[in-house]
């Protein structure tokens, strides 16, 4: 490592924040001038507002979708795992020669989880990375081997939810 060490954070847990706190360290991180790049894992592009940022308004924060919309029980998994595993070569080349200070791994417990990519190969990047970076990890349900690496781990956990008295997910807020 070099002269200040990478974090490694992790947001898990079933209450809303953990994309958004990934999004809140960015947002930090560029007043300082430092660089994000956001892999997000079984998202479809489009479908948030972060993935509408661009490089003019919002500079120093990339955000690259990959996803083939919901896995459910019964689907094909081609497509998903073809998805996850060209998001993971990106964020893999990023964590070991890019040039990002912050790389953020946005629901890659699902890709984890859904057998499309194994943990063990992002312990070895995340051991692996280039000097200094941090590293985020976000969504539910995170791998035990995930966890164990982590510096900072924190679990949100809902109190409540708009969603479960029945109002929709809101623009801005939830998407
Ligand atoms: P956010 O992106 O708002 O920070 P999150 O990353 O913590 O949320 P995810 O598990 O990725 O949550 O959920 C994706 C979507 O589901 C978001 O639109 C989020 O607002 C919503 N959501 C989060 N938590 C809950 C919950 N407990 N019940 C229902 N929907 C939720
Ligand atoms: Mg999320």
């Amino acid at each position: 490592m070099g002269d200040k060490e990478g974090l490694i954070i992790v947001f898990t847990g079933d209450g809303k924040g953990k994309t958004t706190a990934a999004l809140g360290i960015a947002l930090r991180a560029l007043g300082r001038g430092q660089r994000t790049a956001i892999f997000q894992f079984m998202k479809g592009q489009g479908r948030s507002g972060e993935q509408m940022l661009d490089g003019n308004t919002v500079p120093l924060i990339e955000v690259h979708a990959f996803g083939a919309g919901f896995l459910r029980d019964g689907d094909d998994p081609a497509p998903h795992r073809k998805a996850a595993e060209e998001g993971w070569r990106a964020a893999e080349e990023e964590l070991s020669s890019g040039s990002a200070n912050i790389v953020v791994l946005d629901e890659i417990s699902h890709a984890v989880n859904n057998s499309l990519i194994p943990a063990e190969q992002i312990v070895r990047s995340l051991g692996s990375r280039r000097n200094g970076l941090h590293v985020v990890l976000t969504g539910r349900n995170m791998p035990r081997d995930l966890i164990d690496v982590a510096d900072m781990v924190t679990d949100m956990k809902e109190i409540r939810h708009a969603y479960s008295s029945g109002k929709g997910a809101v623009e801005g807020i939830d998407y």
